[in-house]
């Protein structure tokens, strides 16, 4: 009988230890699993990838086509791996991405150097520790048994959100979306920092100014590190009615390490440049990245009227990316083109004004150690929030004729 109980204890113990030598537990925490390590081997034609857990968890993988990929789904998982932990090479292993998918649910993307199969995820627990061992084997296959393995995958579908609850407040509604978010990291600079860092920082810095300033209301497509598919991104902003939406990132063109400096995007079907194009291709692809269904294509338009509303809206986005451009001149390096166009996702809402600002990119040195100073980003998000000021200010009617009597109170002022 003591022995049993002695047994248990340090069981507990042994637990408690490995909990609290290596993780700073938090309370919230003590539910969900902790990840703290993730190795890669690779033998002949099979990888492994063997993660460390602080408890057992329930997996499920899949693999997906161009690009190849292997996906685990989690259920919620506290990563603490090392910031270099997904960026080695082996085996059929290209590299690997882990974060929170949707609430609740955590996933790992491998992208494949090869076509690779998931095979058996076993679980053992190390004595010494109570530590869980996962070992996530993938075995490479031909290019055939490959596609017919990702044609029998189901991949569950992305979260949806409820829409905002319609309010009686006549203020102005201003969209924040905090660019990648979860297992989609964004650009990641060579110091290891990620894009989806950086802009949720910006994000919250805008949604706090505006929110302190009181005339607006302010809805985030993401208030924490959560992947969010470019789609549900337009329609958070399609569905609540928002006056204008504005889309934070910060990426690396690491073929022209030279470029630097902000530009301010708005949509259109052919893009100013090339670089542009590049740049929204990229931007547009981060669905797939983060191991969801690629973001469909919006519908050709064919109603006359919708054209028309488009047009018009995206005159507004062109006004609102002037006055942008000339609150942020004084503060911070432009590009040498500051306003430019492509054909981003999140940018094609026919009826919400929408920018996207590159605020820097994370390959330049100098850009990157701006974007990370908190008082320079105190002097950006003021100037963004000045820039909006002033488009409500001057703005009239959007032309959406159902909304033109909500459209006109909101732009009436507000006594404090
Ligand atoms: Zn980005």
């Amino acid at each position: 009988m003591l022995g049993r109980a002695h047994l248990i204890r340090s069981a507990v113990l042994g637990l408690a230890a490995f909990a609290g030598a290596l993780l700073p537990l938090h309370a919230q925490d003590s539910e969900r699993a902790i990840a703290i390590a993730a190795e890669l081997s690779s033998q002949g034609s099979q990888s492994k990838l063997t993660l460390t857990l602080s408890k057992r968890v329930d997996a499920r993988a899949f693999v997906m086509e161009r690009p190849d990929r292997a996906v685990i789904d989690l259920p919620e998982v506290n990563f603490q791996l090392d910031a270099e932990a997904g960026r080695r090479r082996d085996g059929v292993v290209q590299s690997f991405r882990y974060g929170l998918f949707a609430p609740g649910r955590s996933r790992i993307v491998v992208d494949l150097a090869a076509p690779a199969t998931v095979g058996r995820i076993e679980t053992v627990t190390r004595a010494k520790d109570g530590a869980v061992l996962m070992t996530i084997p993938l075995q490479r296959v031909d290019r055939e048994a490959f596609r017919k393995a990702s044609a029998a995958a189901d991949p569950s579908p992305a979260p949806s959100r409820a829409a905002a609850a319609a309010t009686g407040d006549p203020r102005p509604l201003i969209v924040i979306d905090a660019g990648h978010g979860g297992t989609d990291p964004g650009a990641i600079a060579s110091s290891g920092v990620f894009e989806k860092d950086i802009v949720f920082g910006y994000a919250q810095d805008l949604a706090g100014k505006l929110n302190a300033a009181g005339r607006y209301r302010v809805q985030m497509t993401r208030d924490r590190d959560v992947f969010v598919p470019l789609g549900e991104r337009v329609r958070i902003a399609r569905e609540a009615k928002a006056d204008l939406f504005i889309s934070i990132h910060a990426d690396s063109i690491s073929s022209a390490p030279q470029v630097r400096g902000a530009t301010i995007y708005t949509g259109s079907e052919k893009a100013t440049d090339a670089e542009s194009a590049k740049l929204a291709e990229r931007e547009n692809r981060a669905d797939a990245a983060a191991g969801a269904e690629a973001a469909e294509a919006t519908p050709d338009i064919a109603d006359i009227l919708q054209e028309l509303t488009l047009r018009e809206t995206r005159g507004f986005s062109s006004t609102f990316a002037r006055s942008l451009m000339g609150q942020l001149t004084p503060v911070m390096e432009m590009s040498t083109k500051p306003h430019r166009e492509a054909r981003f996702v999140v940018l094609r809402s026919p009826d919400v004004p929408s920018v996207l600002v590159e605020l820097g990119y994370l390959s330049s040195k100098r850009d990157l150690e701006k974007l990370q100073d908190p008082e320079w980003r105190a002097g950006v998000t003021g100037s963004m929030a000045k820039a909006i000021e002033q488009f409500f200010a001057t703005r009239t009617s959007i032309g959406r004729p159902e909304t033109a009597t909500r459209r006109s109170a909101a732009i009436a002022p507000v006594s404090p």
